[in-house]
């Protein structure tokens, strides 16, 4: 991201850190509840577009710039994609990310404070998507669906289609039949 961006200052995700630019040392934690920004996650799961994401930070000045360490928390919704029944569960997800003022060496992709604001949205996505999982599962032993007829494995795990086919139960089908 260029150093000389402009910030959004309508998005929620910019926050103001006037109070601890240029103050090594100064620290304020940052709670707030913030929407999730649209198309966060995958085809399989990801952040519902406007559901609240739960930020949890420390903001520390360094001499560098500005740290941001803590937590998001978000809800996932998608599919599992055994048995494609919805999933839905509360997560939460590790963020770091240094702020470098504008002028410092700072690898190509790092972030800048820009007229005394920080954007928390490209850390918080990368959060969360990076450690989304690429088969979302309902539960860890979930069963999946019959490859035969679809059916649901979780809500019979007995369920067969060999009941024709295996002799033993051939004849007490005819049995039954015949009774
Ligand atoms: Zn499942
Ligand atoms: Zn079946």
């Amino acid at each position: 991201m260029n150093e000389h961006q402009p910030l959004d200052l309508r998005s929620p995700w910019v926050v103001s850190i006037h109070d601890l630019v240029r103050r090594p040392g100064e620290m304020k934690e940052f709670h707030q509840e913030i929407p999730a920004p649209a198309d966060l996650g995958t085809e399989m799961i990801g952040v519902p577009d406007e559901s609240p994401i739960v930020v949890d930070l420390r903001l520390e000045s360094v001499s560098e710039g500005v740290l941001a360490t803590g937590t998001v928390s978000a809800q996932l919704v998608g599919q599992c994609s055994r048995c494609l029944t919805a999933v839905r569960e509360e997560r939460d997800f590790d963020l770091q990310e240094l702020y470098y003022y504008p002028g410092r060496d700072a690898e190509e992709d790092a972030l800048f404070v820009v007229d005394e604001h920080i954007d928390l949205d490209p850390p918080m996505r990368d959060a969360i998507v990076l450690e989304l999982p690429f088969t979302p599962l309902c539960r860890p032993d979930c069963l999946g669906l019959c490859p035969e007829c679809g059916f649901n494995l979780n809500d019979d795990p007995e369920h067969s289609h060999g009941e024709q086919t295996d002799p033993r139960w051939a004849s007490l089908q005819g049995f039954q039949a015949e009774g």
